[in-house]
């Protein structure tokens, strides 16, 4: 089964809405704002990097092993947000929604100095983010870009609770929540396929929530403390606390799907495959990213554009390693 599908012949056709060559930023652009859960104020700068350097931070308010690249092994923890960190133990939280945005606008390779433990919340989606790159201007680099192909179906499952990648033609998202009746809130459900530009107009503006009955025990374990109706849409009592409402009728599951498309990008290239999930969460879409990464025949790499321009011996096994090393 697994030989027939590396086999088979994809067509890469319908990829065109993907860019053939790793992109990065033409100049450096920042922004400054609270973390969700650290209540901190913090400056994130983002800088051009070289061909092949992936996302990488760099806390500059610490002197020393500073720098924490973005990759499914650094990822340390994944209650409530997605945090990664280097041996040193020098971490960044919260990386998710600017991972989607760095996803959506087709950014391989960028620096981000910091100068705290965490990526600032912003509106608490990832509108903000995208403008940001955006106005560095996207510059297209000369490495050719890499797509990561799934080949073979990839479940991870807690409860009632799981997320899926299975082979398809293009990428796309198809995630369900089910808030078992909790505040009389309704299931919702949103998929969206393909570019990104399908995420920037029906994902990409979905903000964090959460109820307020359960901001106490929240900011006990010494997290939300950055929280407000400015950057989460708290719930209480069936209604939405936030003045101006939501803006779509399902923005909770749409930022799930926002939350998975940055923990997905964290892999360090574009996925060509459906990701489906129930519930999903930062633990789920991790345990999925871990689980897809180590089995070696769940994936491969493959061109983009004018395959005569790629070169196979490229991706050698001791390359496909080393992103998840
Ligand atoms: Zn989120």
């Amino acid at each position: 089964m697994v030989s027939q599908l590396k086999n088979r012949t994809f067509s890469t056709n319908n990829l065109s809405h993907f860019m053939t060559k790793q992109k990065t930023i033409f100049h450096p652009v920042s922004c400054r704002g609270i973390g969700v859960h650290s209540a901190k104020n913090i400056t994130i700068s983002l800088f051009p990097a070289e061909n092949d350097t992936g996302i990488v931070f760099e806390r500059v308010d610490l002197s020393q092993d500073n720098l924490i690249k973005v990759s499914v092994d650094n990822v340390v923890d994944t209650f409530m947000s997605t945090k990664i960190a280097n041996r040193s133990g020098a971490s960044i939280a919260t990386i998710e929604h600017l991972m989607a945005a760095i996803a959506a606008c087709e950014i391989d390779n960028l620096h981000i100095e910091i100068d705290g433990p965490e990526v600032p919340i912003l509106d608490g989606s990832s509108i903000d983010f995208i403008k940001l790159i955006e106005s560095a201007r996207l510059k297209e680099q000369k490495a050719p870009r890499r797509v990561i192909r799934v080949l073979k179906q990839i479940t991870v499952q807690e409860n009632d609770k799981f997320a899926t990648l299975e082979p398809a033609d293009d990428f796309s998202i198809d995630c369900t929540l089910d808030f078992h009746g909790r505040q009389g809130l309704m299931a919702e459900k949103v998929a969206f396929e393909g570019s990104s530009q399908s995420f920037r107009e029906e994902i990409a503006k979905a903000r964090t929530f959460g109820f307020y009955e359960d901001a106490q025990k929240i900011f006990a374990a010494g997290l939300g403390l950055g929280a407000s109706l400015d950057n989460t849409i708290v719930i209480d009592n069936g209604q939405v606390m936030n003045p101006e409402g939501l803006r779509y009728s399902n923005e909770f599951v749409r930022h799930k799907a926002l939350d998975a498309f940055g923990d997905l990008y964290v892999i360090g290239h574009p996925l060509i495959g459906c990701y489906k999930a129930h519930n999903s969460g930062h633990t789920l879409n991790h345990k999925l990213a871990k689980a897809f990464l180590s089995d070696k025949t769940a994936w491969r790499f493959e061109p983009l554009g004018d395959s005569t321009e790629w070169h196979p011996t490229v991706y050698s096994r001791s390359h496909i390693h080393s992103i998840s090393a």
